[in-house]
C-alpha cells in the first residue's frame, strides 16, 4: 500500500479526507478519473481533472467493472462494519 497526502473533504458528509491509499501497488499517484472511497461514509467517489474527490454519479457506478465495483464494495462494507462497531460501543 502506498500512502499520498491529500487536502480534501467528502462532497457527501464533509469529512476530511487527508490522505488516499492506493491498494496493491506502490507510488501511485491518483489521477482524474480514479475512484475512491470517504473513510466515514463509505461513499463511492472519484478524482476530477483538478485531483479533487467528487461524487461518483450512479451511472459512473453501474459502468465500473464488475470485479471493480466488488472491490470498492468491500471496502465499503468494512468500513460500514467499523462504524457499527463504534455507533454499538455508544449504546
Ligand atoms: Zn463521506
Amino acid at each position: 500500500m502506498n500512502h499520498q497526502s491529500i487536502t480534501d473533504h467528502c462532497p457527501y458528509c464533509n469529512t476530511a479526507l487527508n490522505t488516499v491509499t492506493s491498494i496493491g501497488k506502490t507510488n501511485i499517484k491518483p489521477k482524474n478519473g480514479d475512484s475512491s472511497l470517504c473513510h466515514h461514509c463509505a461513499s463511492i467517489l472519484k478524482f476530477d481533472h483538478n485531483l479533487k474527490l467528487i461524487a461518483m454519479t450512479t451511472k459512473e457506478i453501474a459502468n465500473l467493472e464488475p470485479d471493480h465495483l466488488a472491490f470498492l464494495n468491500r471496502g465499503r462494507a468494512l468500513i460500514l462494519k467499523r462504524v457499527i462497531n463504534i455507533s454499538s460501543n455508544f449504546e
